[in-house]
């Protein structure tokens, strides 16, 4: 049977390694509907290499150029958030929410209410919205899907098996470009050293979440989002072979681990394939003798405050984890402008906490509320750099 895959973000890092797994499967899958944010020749390319039925450009601008991309294709294309919409809205066995950041709530929120098996990169979304994306998933009679490559592998290592069972999910993480960076060195890192990960091929901004940990502290959050475990049963472990990539550790003592190269085509075949094995052209095989080892260290989070930052908003609950999110985009902007120091980020995100943990204290009950919170934060951010800037 054919599965119609809807893509939103269809021209990232996610999105590409998606198209290239459907296009090894043509009897497997077929391409619904592709949305991209603003580069509508970036868009057309995918949208014609696919032979998707629809193209939706998120900037309401480059509607025109769109059109004029996909000119003789016959690809029907729209561009803005009702576009986006209505790309959600095409039909589609399996949508792949892969926008980045918090622009991808409402889109993927929006595959939720109708009830689709969402296959969810887009992390910010449980970081974010995750009581109302988790109770909206159930309402609506969605699946989620975790794509990320660490819950997958956890989704993978729980076969099943009740979280009754489970003492601790372990997530593994790189460690990033700066590992084994002294916290001088790290202080005065430029955006090129930030965003050269020693592992992953992403896009800029998880790259630089991964360069802070951040990336570790939003997928803590995610995990406990998409299982209902506890923050303290969430637990974090450097691996800078990035071949294991999550453990459960089971009641009795038992581990079960996840093993794969570093290729987010794994992640996204298992979702894709809903169950079966899918074979991936040009994936290689992990060969553990020519790694030769595996090894493990703790997290620093002196050298790495984004995570602790992350850790004490996912204790908190609450509003914290979406007003963490919001501080962070933004102070990872203005970095990869060379606005700011590295550390600016842990500092930015931390005053932001501070400044509005008195003001929202419940959990966003819905997207709308999320994306209000969200907002609030960006601006108050925003004015507030120059005056960090200011104070050194
Ligand atoms: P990317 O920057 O490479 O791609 C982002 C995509 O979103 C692009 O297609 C872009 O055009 C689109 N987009 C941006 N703003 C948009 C908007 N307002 N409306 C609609 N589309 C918009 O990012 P990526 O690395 O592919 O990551 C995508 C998501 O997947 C992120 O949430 C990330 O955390 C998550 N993720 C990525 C990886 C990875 O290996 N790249 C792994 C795990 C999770
Ligand atoms: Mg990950």
């Amino acid at each position: 049977m054919t599965h119609t895959v809807t893509i939103l973000g269809a021209t990232g890092s996610i999105g590409r390694s998606t198209t290239d797994l459907v296009a090894q499967h043509p009897d497997r899958f077929r391409v619904g509907a592709v949305v991209g944010g603003c580069d509508a020749a970036a868009l057309a390319k995918v949208a014609r290499e696919t032979g998707a039925r629809f193209a939706a450009l998120a900037d309401p601008a480059g509607g025109p150029a769109l059109a004029e991309a996909l000119s003789g294709s016959g690809i029907p294309s729209g561009a803005g958030e009702a576009a986006v919409l209505d790309a959600v809205a095409q039909d589609a066995d399996i949508v792949v929410a892969a926008i980045s950041g918090a622009a991808g709530l409402k889109p993927t929120h929006a595959a939720l209410r109708l009830g689709r098996r969402v296959a969810l990169a887009n992390k910010e979304s449980l970081v974010c919205a995750g009581d109302a994306f988790m109770r909206d998933a159930k309402r609506y009679g969605a699946t989620i899907l975790p794509m990320d490559s660490e819950h997958d592998a956890l989704s993978q290592a729980m076969a099943g098996r009740p979280l009754a069972d489970v003492r601790t999910m372990m997530i593994t993480a790189s460690g990033g470009p700066f590992r084994t960076w002294t916290r001088e060195r790290i202080a005065a890192a430029s955006p090129a050293e930030a965003a050269a990960h020693p592992t992953w091929s992403m896009g800029m901004k998880i790259n630089i979440d991964s360069a802070s940990l951040m990336n570790k502290g939003l997928e803590l959050i995610e995990a406990h989002h998409l299982f209902g475990i506890e923050p303290d049963r969430l637990d974090v472990v450097v691996h800078p072979q990035s071949v294991i990539h999550g453990m459960i550790y089971w009641l009795d003592g038992a581990v079960t681990a996840e093993l794969a190269l570093p290729d987010m085509r794994v992640p996204i075949s298992h979702c894709l394939g809903l169950g079966d094995r899918l074979t991936i052209a040009r994936g290689r095989p992990l060969d553990l003798v020519a790694l030769g080892s595996l090894t493990f260290e703790a997290a620093d989070e002196a050298r790495f405050p984004c995570l602790a930052l992350a850790r004490a908003a996912l204790a908190e609950g609450g509003a914290a984890p979406t007003v963490m999110n919001a501080a962070n985009e933004i102070a990872v902007a203005v970095f990869i402008a060379g606005a700011i120091p590295f550390y600016g980020i842990a500092d930015l995100v931390e005053r932001a906490i501070a400044h509005f943990s008195g003001l929202h204290r419940t959990a966003p009950d819905g997207v709308e509320e999320a994306l209000a919170i969200d907002a609030e934060v960006r601006a108050w951010s925003t004015a507030a750099l120059p005056r960090l800037r200011a104070a050194g």
